[in-house]
């Protein structure tokens, strides 16, 4: 057993019962599991490890519900640049589908650095291709290499244009074959343990490239396994169009016949949410990744947060893959909520804090957790801190140092503590040699894109 004691920020967010905020606070961590969070002079003043955070927000790790890490390697292609969602995806499948295992390693690992680095210590990762030899224990092992903790969606396509679909038939896959890898990964992976690093989810695409019944039997299985349940749904109005004309339901009336409401449940998107489908994620505690960036990348539209919170729908962030939001910064997308939520709702329709809240404990809360999200004792180890001496933050952090973290330009963090291990030391991340693993994976982006001509 070791111990380790974070000492002196300036104020400590521990987004605990009270919401406290603590001036110069501590939190004293033995092995993985936070025990003690108060003022520094309360707490023990030694501790195997002690780190000085003199000038830093201290706050619990950030929490990312939504992302496809594999899309690292497709930022910026022309093609897709100026798209919404349908053209988007149709200018990007032919290059997947020649994605290899390295590729899903390197960019796994390339994205969960950029994440750790802007404070998210707990991602999902949504992967639904799987070109030859591809499997998801490639972003499993990225992760655990990485330091990450990580919950890894078994995602799959199986309906191809030729059957109405939207990807091309060379990258879907037979739903049998589907089912029983997700079983297999389920039986080899899912920890679903107190302070698990790993958890293992099952996420076909999306209404327009899975049909009802791998919908259903995936629910079924996911739920003979206690695992949760994740796609993307209500994205954009081609998205309501297609489950109106195809199923002749709204997608929540679609996800309500096939099972797929409930507290294990989460959705990406939900942009396009009507009342009604408020009013049942509410009832029956489904989930929802907001992601704002994606959203205005694609033009999807401005979801309805502050519905969806005052209704009492769980609802988290999401950076979403890193081909609809080319950067990917976990403080940067709260920030990025606030603004959007302002742009449709008013200025009131979400506070900075509010914002903080959804990306900490709201993100625990959609991917099921109860013991990440919050510093206080019997918490995982997860906490990250925030430099208030950036030239961004100027004029801003001596007002109020938590606000302007997302009102001014959002730092990198300093320190990233992930399960009691300090991930990130002064800025520089310790578990992986970061210029070696962008090198790689820029080299294997452009052998992606070049494949593809
Ligand atoms: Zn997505």
């Amino acid at each position: 057993m070791s111990t380790l004691l974070l000492k002196n920020a300036d104020v400590v967010v521990t987004m605990d019962a009270a919401r406290r905020e603590i001036a110069g606070g501590a939190v004293f961590i033995r092995d993985r599991v936070i025990e003690q969070v108060g003022p520094a002079d309360a707490l023990p003043q030694t501790a195997d490890e002690l780190i000085d955070l003199r000038g830093h927000v201290l706050m619990p790790g950030l929490v990312n519900t939504h992302h496809h890490m594999y899309q690292s390697l497709t930022r910026a292609i022309p093609a897709a640049q100026d798209a919404e969602l349908f053209d988007w995806l149709q200018a990007l499948y032919p290059i997947w589908a020649n994605l290899t295992p390295e590729m899903i390693r390197v960019s796994t690992q390339t994205a969960m650095a950029e994440l750790i680095l802007s404070g998210c210590t707990t991602s999902s990762d949504h992967l639904y291709i799987y070109p030859d030899g591809c499997r998801l224990d490639d972003s499993i092992e990225a992760a655990a290499e990485i330091g990450m903790r990580f919950t890894a969606s078994r995602g799959s396509m199986s309906v191809g244009q030729s059957q109405g679909g939207l990807p091309p038939d060379r990258v879907v896959e037979r739903e049998d074959a589907v089912l029983q890898d997700t079983r297999r990964l389920i039986e080899t992976f899912h920890d679903a343990s107190r302070h698990s690093m790993l958890q293992v989810a099952v996420a076909p695409c999306s209404p327009f490239s899975v049909s009802r019944e791998l919908m259903r039997e995936s629910a079924e299985l996911a739920r003979s396994y206690g695992v949760r349940l994740h796609t993307h749904l209500a994205e954009n109005v081609k998205d309501i169009a297609y489950s109106r004309e195809k199923f002749g339901m709204t997608p929540a009336e679609y996800a309500e016949s096939l099972g797929w409401t409930g507290h294990d449940v989460w959705h990406a998107h939900c942009v396009q949410l009507d009342a009604p489908g408020i009013a049942l994620f509410a009832r029956t505690h489904t989930g929802v990744a907001h992601c704002p960036c994606s959203n205005m990348r694609l033009a999807s539209g401005i979801a309805p947060v502050p519905q969806m919170l005052a209704a009492g729908v769980p609802v988290g962030l999401g950076v979403d893959g890193s081909a609809s939001n080319d950067g990917a910064h976990m403080l940067g997308e709260a920030r990025q909520a606030l603004l959007l939520a302002r742009v449709g709702h008013g200025p009131a329709a979400l506070s900075a804090r509010q914002a903080l809240e959804m990306a900490t404990l709201g993100g625990a809360k959609v991917l099921g957790r109860d013991d990440i999200g919050a510093l206080a004792p019997g918490m995982s180890a997860d906490c990250v801190a925030f430099p208030l001496d950036d030239v961004g933050m100027a004029g801003g952090a001596v007002h109020d140092a938590v606000a302007a973290l997302l009102f001014c330009t959002p730092p990198r963090v300093s320190w990233s503590v992930i399960n009691g291990r300090v991930i990130v030391r002064r800025g520089e991340l310790t578990s992986l040699e970061l210029p070696a693993l962008m090198r790689r994976h820029n080299a294997l982006a452009r052998t992606l894109a070049s494949a593809a001509r």
